[in-house]
């Protein structure tokens, strides 16, 4: 859809007068190792690594976060400990390109690595999750990606403990600047599924996993307060909140009662309805992803991390 002068005007204004800037926004950029491209969502192969990230910093976008999608899974989940795996790599580069110029966080865990999608190790039954032996999965992928520059490190297991269990790794390994970013509430949700089957490249796999085991039920607002409190009290720097559009209740309960930094997520659900409602010409991208991440911002998120940013970003100052 076209878009005029004066639109262009308006919708610069309300971003501003919402007090969304391109300093809030995280870039999340999906490295795939074998693939250049998914039906769900963009990713970036290894070799237009370098190209994505210079035009992600030309936009005045400062903030990206790594997820990986490795050539190969195993059932031990080992290529996301690898160290020379797919983020291990690419925060490299990127830090060995970029410097300061880009500040680089890093997702911590296995559903992309193992074979079961599952955020977690299984029991030698087979039947669930082991909280304890997917702690040193966590710890040791955690190690890799600190000894290959990532600044923040962002755990996304929803394991309990996690977030101490990292802290205690950093600081026995003299990793003093380095920043948590807890996924601390996330709630169980269909609104992953694009970022699930790009994993995967097949949406008929990823309906099967379950996860309600360990991600949060998004009937229980007191229960993520808690785990928030978990976390920060663990050592984390940052919370992140997802999926964001259904969780703006959330973002106003924890402004109100916690002083830390907010991250939300808007999720690969979230998005894809947008895109490929706008692709069909039924709406305006721009200004749908705006409204979107407007009200994020108006909640109370001092970061949003959105599929969304590199075509939102001439809006924003
Ligand atoms: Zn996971």
């Amino acid at each position: 859809m076209k878009e005029t002068e004066a639109s262009y005007s308006f919708l610069k204004r309300m971003a501003w007068e919402a007090g969304l800037r391109k300093s809030n926004l995280i870039m999340p950029l999906i490295v795939d190792e074998s693939r250049s491209n998914s039906r769900y969502l963009i990713t970036t192969s290894m070799d237009s690594l370098e190209n994505k990230v210079q035009k992600v910093i030309d936009l005045g976008i400062k903030k990206i976060m790594l997820y990986g999608i490795p050539k190969t899974r195993n059932a031990k989940a080992s290529e996301a400990w690898n160290p020379k795996g797919v983020v291990q790599s690419a925060v490299a580069r990127i830090k060995k390109n970029f410097g300061h110029k880009v500040e680089v966080s890093t997702d911590i865990c296995v559903c992309q690595y193992n074979l079961s999608g599952h955020c977690g190790t299984m029991n030698s039954a087979g039947t669930d999750i082991d909280n304890d032996t997917s702690l040193i999965g966590i710890k040791t992928i955690a190690l890799s990606h600190a000894e290959a520059g990532s600044d923040i490190l962002a755990p996304s297991s929803m394991m309990d403990g996690q977030v101490s269990c990292i802290r205690n790794c950093l600081k026995e390994n003299g990793f003093r600047n380095i920043s948590i970013m807890s996924f601390a509430a996330k709630y169980d949700s269909c609104l992953y599924s694009p970022f699930r089957s790009t994993a995967f490249d097949n949406y008929n796999q990823t309906i099967k996993i379950n996860k309600s085991t360990y991600q949060l039920s998004c009937s229980n607002i007191r229960q993520s307060l808690n785990e928030i409190q978990m976390d920060l009290n663990e050592g984390a720097k940052i919370i992140m909140v997802k999926p964001g559009i259904v969780s703006s209740d959330l973002i106003v309960a924890i402004k109100n009662r916690f002083n830390c930094p907010l991250a939300v997520q808007n999720v690969s659900g979230e998005y894809l309805m947008i895109k490929l409602a706008s692709e069909k010409g039924l709406i305006n991208e721009v200004e749908w992803a705006l409204a979107y991440l407007i009200g994020m911002r108006r909640a109370g998120a001092d970061m949003i991390m959105s599929y969304h940013v590199e075509l939102i970003s001439k809006y924003l100052e």
